[in-house]
């Protein structure tokens, strides 16, 4: 029989890698398991930038922000550089603006062109200023944390595909296609895969296909003193855009995209998905260059309340659900490590309880 851990981490995207390095440095002896090698593109964190806001539409999620801030704060420190930088950011709105949070205030259309002079939000839209919005380095935070949860004793298993799990005496044991691994914990991080994994999830949860545009870097025009992060309600869909950081170009996406099977590698951008994304760039930044942009593909995880699923599984407390993504997930990795590791080592997290498991029985029931 193997040994009996103190928790496994399922998938080592941003969630399941600070779930693993959170709980190395709080002494516990845990393993994450990742079914492709380190820096795949299959799930939903590889890509060098994300954005980072304080503005959001529910004040529920106000708490767990501030321990996202506080979060990137702490792994800047460690790491020895910020992987948060500060560009502030303009969410446009068609009639009144629900996004709060932070320092965010409704902006005049004289205050959003002094705020970012290169943007322009359609017609008749107002916008919301969160002054503490930014970019965040992912792929590189995604690399620290792997590497710094290794250096605080963490076993990490690439290439290693887990087949099932069950639980019997408050032991968990995962099959996976190389063995198995039994611990007192299970950690189920398995972003896309979500539905495969929790109990009773067929159904719940949503697999999209999603593209984005970076512009080549080195444009004046992109700068976060002329381009903050942006947002804008379209009928086709929620665009959302970052300005150049760390040596990234301006980014633009949109919150739509078909239904996909994370089994099959999501399709890479055809030229005319590209040219689509650089032309709504080019609307949105008059006058960036787009020449030599490159659109990438991803997978977001969406919930029909666009909430995380975060805590332990009714009827199974030794099974932590760590799904957070609905396309805004990224932000949230210390903090999801965090809280993850709060509920492995029974701290209790009634905070959390808008997150709750529960919700999949209640929806699927
Ligand atoms: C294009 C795009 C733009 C985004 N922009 C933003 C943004 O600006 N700000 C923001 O906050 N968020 C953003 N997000 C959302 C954010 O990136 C995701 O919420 C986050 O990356 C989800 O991480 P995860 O760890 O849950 O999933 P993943 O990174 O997909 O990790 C899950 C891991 O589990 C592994 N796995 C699954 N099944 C198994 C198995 N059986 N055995 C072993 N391993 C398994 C997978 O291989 C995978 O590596 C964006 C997402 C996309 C796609």
């Amino acid at each position: 029989m193997s040994a009996v851990h103190d928790a496994v981490v399922l998938g080592l995207g941003v969630h399941g890698s600070a779930a693993v390095y959170e709980l190395a440095t709080r002494g516990l002896d845990v393993v994450g398991v990742e079914r492709f090698a380190a820096g795949h593109a299959r799930g939903s964190s590889h890509g060098a930038t994300r954005m980072i806001r304080r503005a959001y539409p529910n004040p529920v999620w106000n708490p767990l922000v501030e321990r996202a801030y506080a979060g990137w704060e702490r792994w800047g420190a460690a790491d020895g550089a910020p992987f948060l930088h500060p560009t502030g950011g303009l969410y446009g709105h068609r009639g009144d603006g629900t996004m709060q949070g932070g320092r965010s205030a409704e902006a005049s259309a004289v205050e959003q062109a002094s705020i970012a002079p290169s943007l322009r939000l359609p017609e008749g839209y107002g916008a919301v200023h969160d002054p503490d919005a930014g970019v965040l380095e992912a792929s590189r935070a995604l690399a620290f944390a792997q590497r710094a949860a290794a250096r605080a004793g963490a076993e990490l298993r690439f290439e290693e595909t887990v087949l099932d799990w069950s639980v019997a005496d408050g032991v968990v044991t995962l099959r996976t296609d190389r063995g198995e691994v039994r611990a007192r914990r299970l950690v189920l991080a398995g972003g896309p895969w979500a539905s495969r994994l929790l109990p009773g999830a067929e159904g719940f949860f949503e697999v999209w296909r999603i593209l984005t545009f970076t512009a080549p870097a080195g444009q004046a025009i992109a700068q976060p003193d002329s381009l903050g992060c942006f947002s804008a309600d379209l009928p086709e869909g929620l665009v959302f855009g970052l300005p150049e950081a760390a040596g990234s170009g301006a980014k633009i996406g949109i919150d739509a995209g078909p239904v996909w099977d994370p089994e099959t590698p999501v399709a890479p951008p055809t030229a005319e998905e590209a040219e689509a994304l650089a032309a709504l760039l080019r609307r949105f930044v008059p006058g960036i260059d787009t020449a030599g942009g490159e659109a990438v593909a991803c997978l977001y995880t969406m919930t029909p309340d666009k909430r995380f699923v975060v805590g332990a599984l009714p009827g199974a407390p030794e099974v932590i659900a760590a799904s957070a993504c609905s396309g805004h997930g990224f932000k949230f990795g210390p903090a999801i490590g965090e809280a993850v590791a709060d509920l492995v080592t029974g701290v209790e997290r009634p905070d959390l309880a808008f997150l709750s498991p529960s919700r999949i029985l209640e929806r699927t029931a």
